[in-house]
């Protein structure tokens, strides 16, 4: 089989790779780099100090704290106002503020969050949102995209019922774990019924020996940990769905559920109700109209996509649809960071469709 998938998202990282790169030139960002919009809202995912020796599935999502503090460096140096995201829509509301504002966000609450990234917004005294998965820290729901790389990574081939048939795939060599794992991605996220294709991955790790339960168990924080984290003043905790799901598959009561029983959850693990929402997954195919005025009915201040933008005056509006700068695993230099503050990339076809998180 030849891997296309995996060739095309080489080359899709690499036409991205050029757009930041022309939008980071010397004479078009100078020494205080021109903010666009309003300031930006960052997404981040890992926080982690070790960096993947080679290309993994999910590498994007890890950047280290190096990078972290280069960021907050660079908003600060460009005059951004740090604020905890669920404070925006009222600053934007005010008329007289025309102050720039950057906002923290990191998703999924992975375990390195309170370890790597704490201690770096402690530093500089910058509030951070963590978006929690109630089913996560209740060890209740597998983190399908780790349950994939994990098998991918750990056996050299597999069998697994894919809608077209039993399908064999070999995973020895890296294009061949990347393109077994988009596979395997794409049948999640294809997939009419999220929970059975999770299930059914489930059952796949199975077989190769891995607990799929026992990664979500290593990675994500549960309600102790987020309950010593709450501690942190300028930690601030967010709704992130019951299980993860894409919210545009659900139906209407499904969706209610997910929205109020993880604000519920969050309340229960930290002791505050939370006014902040993350769609899972983000992007357009999992966040429409439906969903944003689900998040404003179950009484979110704001909630947040992974549409690629900055904060614009238009959020004032719809504060339930704000849009986000992903701090990306593959593209961890200070002069990207600059370039997406300018705003200059989004205009990019290639990081306007960009994968988001
Ligand atoms: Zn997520």
């Amino acid at each position: 089989m030849i891997p296309l998938q995996a060739f095309k998202r080489y080359a899709r990282y690499e036409l991205i790779r050029a757009g930041l790169e022309s939008a980071a030139l010397p004479g078009l960002i100078g020494a205080r780099p021109a903010v666009g919009g309003r300031g930006a809202i960052f997404t981040l995912h890992h926080v982690d100090p070790r960096v993947p020796a080679r290309w993994a599935p999910n590498s994007w999502l890890k950047v280290t704290p190096a990078f972290l503090e280069q960021a907050i460096q660079v908003s600060l140096d460009s005059g951004l106002t740090p604020i905890s995201v669920e404070d925006l829509p009222e600053r934007l509301a005010d008329r007289a503020d025309k102050r720039r504002y950057v906002c923290f966000t990191l998703d999924d609450g992975y375990r390195d969050n309170a370890r790597f990234a704490a201690p770096i917004f402690r530093r500089y005294g910058v509030p951070y949102t963590i978006f929690i998965t109630a089913g996560f820290v209740e060890r209740s729901r597998s983190i399908w995209w780790k349950t994939a790389e994990e098998i991918v990574g750990t056996v050299d081939r597999f069998s697994f019922d894919f809608p077209d048939g039993e399908t064999d795939m070999r995973t020895e060599t890296d294009l061949q774990k990347i393109a077994a794992f988009d596979r395997l991605a794409a049948f999640v996220t294809q997939a009419e019924d999220e929970d059975a294709a999770v299930a059914a991955l489930d059952g796949l790790a199975r077989e190769c020996g891995i607990d799929a339960l026992g990664i979500t168990e290593r990675q994500t924080m549960n309600a102790v940990e987020l309950g010593e984290l709450a501690q942190d003043p300028l930690a601030r905790f967010g709704a992130h769905t019951l299980t993860h799901p894409n919210l545009r598959r659900v139906a209407d009561d499904r969706l209610r559920r997910e929205l109020t029983g993880s604000a519920d959850a969050v309340a229960r693990y930290v002791g505050v109700r939370p006014r902040a929402f993350a769609y899972p997954y983000g992007y357009a195919a999992a966040v429409g109209p439906r969903e944003i005025a689900a998040a404003r009915d179950a009484g979110f201040a704001t909630a947040v996509t992974n549409l690629p933008g900055l904060i614009d005056e238009r959020h004032v509006a719809s504060p339930n649809a704000f849009r986000r700068v992903s701090l990306n695993g593959f593209y961890q230099k200070r002069r990207y960071v600059r370039a997406l503050l300018s705003g200059l990339p989004f205009r990019l076809r290639a990081i306007a469709g960009a994968e988001p998180s």
